[in-house]
């Protein structure tokens, strides 16, 4: 029996890593310290057992080899001509990096799942820049902590134990009693049933309320209306001498911010927001990011393309432009005449137009488990699972990139092996 301690979990962008693995005979019997969602990835489940394919979408799997299913992938990558290789997110960078070279060998496009998550929030980045910090600053220090368009309770659920609410730090010795924590969002979420406020706003009207915070802040309250987006002008005041009198305030925000009405430009009023704050006091911003290394794939792709995401390598260059080059925009368009979906679920979270037309196109699933994607998949190609079997960097959803160990050996090929392999044989069907 082999007891690993301080471990990685690879299931939320949280990457809590004091988790506890207990192994017997390569097999892993417990986990302690994860939460529920972390838990039940580490102990397995759901695992694609061999690589499978079909001639069309109707027809059942078959078994076969992995040199059959890779020859059979390597086929429809090579034979494409508007590739689009999805997901990524649930990798190591040491993945997005060998995608990439593969992704630009075949002139396709690379998107991963922040696409329809926290994409938008990389666009306001872009153009205001990200007052951020450390998750261990926000726990020595945050008094006043406000979840906008999240909820960790779910999503996340040891972030406020670890980071944001309940933990104790340096200076923040008293732990949940010293916070004030305020949650903003549409509905009443369980996060806001533990909150000090939950501010209730109307769907869609994320960007007024966020401004008519800004015009109080800067000194204009008498411009705004009695009520904005739903919230009473006197609870918008309240909520800016809150934030205004804070020793530390930090601001997560989720989807509930990223893909309501005006999407980015929410991001963009809201780090201007955060920014304006540190005219009085501390304040920083953050994203919750969910899958664990989709914060990775940020990385790894802009220092190799010099872009975050959906990098379009067509013109024999990087070229992004979302809402142009993203996997539902090339989707929808019905450009992409193959896919790959690598560790992500497009057919879980793309809109039904972009998975009927998937269900259309060849599509090589290669990923640890069976999800919607293997549904409309032609060749599945099971890979053993990253930060469990397959040791690797990945960066947590503040920035700081942490090295994953291996827990057990594996039984499947690394995805690194299966996409060098596919490579290979692009290159050799091409005749380079
Ligand atoms: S909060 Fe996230 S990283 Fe932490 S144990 Fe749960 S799923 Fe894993």
């Amino acid at each position: 029996m082999t007891v690993i301690t301080d471990a990685l979990c690879p299931l939320c962008g949280c990457m809590c890593d004091d988790i506890t693995v207990v192994v017997e005979d390569n097999k892993i019997t417990e986990v302690k310290h994860a939460c529920k969602l972390g838990a039940a990835k580490i102990m397995g489940h759901d695992r694609i057992k061999a690589p499978m394919m079909r001639t069309d979408k109707n027809s059942d799997f078959k078994e076969v080899s992995y040199e059959e299913a890779i020859d059979a992938a390597a086929r429809i990558l090579a034979g494409s001509k508007r590739p689009l290789l999805y997901g990524w997110a649930s990798a190591l960078c040491e993945v997005h990096k060998k995608g990439i070279l593969l992704t630009e060998e075949l002139g396709g496009i690379i998107d991963n799942t922040a696409s329809v998550c926290h994409g938008p929030s990389a666009l306001a980045v872009h153009e205001k820049g990200l007052p951020s910090s450390t998750l261990g600053q926000i726990k020595n220090r945050a008094d006043v902590v406000v979840f906008w368009g999240s909820n960790p309770a779910h999503a996340h659920p040891r972030h406020m134990g670890r980071y944001s609410v309940f933990a104790r730090g340096f200076f923040s010795e008293k732990g949940r009693k010293g916070r004030k924590v305020i949650v903003v969002d549409v509905r009443k979420t369980d996060t806001a049933r533990i909150a000090d406020e939950y501010i209730q706003v109307q769907y869609g009207s994320d960007y007024l309320v966020i401004s008519a915070l800004r015009a109080i802040l800067a000194g204009h309250a008498d411009v705004v209306p009695d009520t904005v987006g739903g919230v009473p002008k006197e609870q918008l005041v309240k909520l800016v001498d809150t934030l205004k009198t804070a020793k530390f305030g930090a601001v997560f925000f989720g989807m509930g911010l990223t893909q309501s009405k005006a999407r980015y430009k929410n991001i963009d009023n809201a780090i201007s927001l955060t920014t304006e704050l540190n005219s009085f006091t501390k304040f920083v911003i953050m994203p919750m990011r969910g899958h664990y290394n989709v914060t990775g794939f940020g990385q790894v792709c802009t220092w190799e393309t010099g872009f975050v995401t959906a990098v379009d390598f067509s013109r024999g260059a990087p070229y992004y432009n979302p809402g142009e080059t993203a996997a539902n925009d090339v989707l929808a368009r019905k450009e992409i005449d193959a896919a790959m979906i690598i560790a992500g679920d497009a057919g879980a979270h793309f809109p039904a137009n972009s998975v009927r037309y998937l269900a259309r196109i060849p599509v090589v699933q290669v990923d640890p488990y069976w999800n919607p994607t293997t549904e409309i998949a032609n060749i599945v190609i099971p890979t053993a699972i990253c930060g469990i079997e397959v040791e690797g960097t990945g960066y947590r959803m503040d920035g700081v990139s942490l090295r994953y160990r291996k827990m057990i050996e594996p039984v499947h090929p690394t995805d690194i092996e299966v996409l060098d392999r596919i490579l290979e044989r692009v290159r050799e069907l091409r005749g380079e």
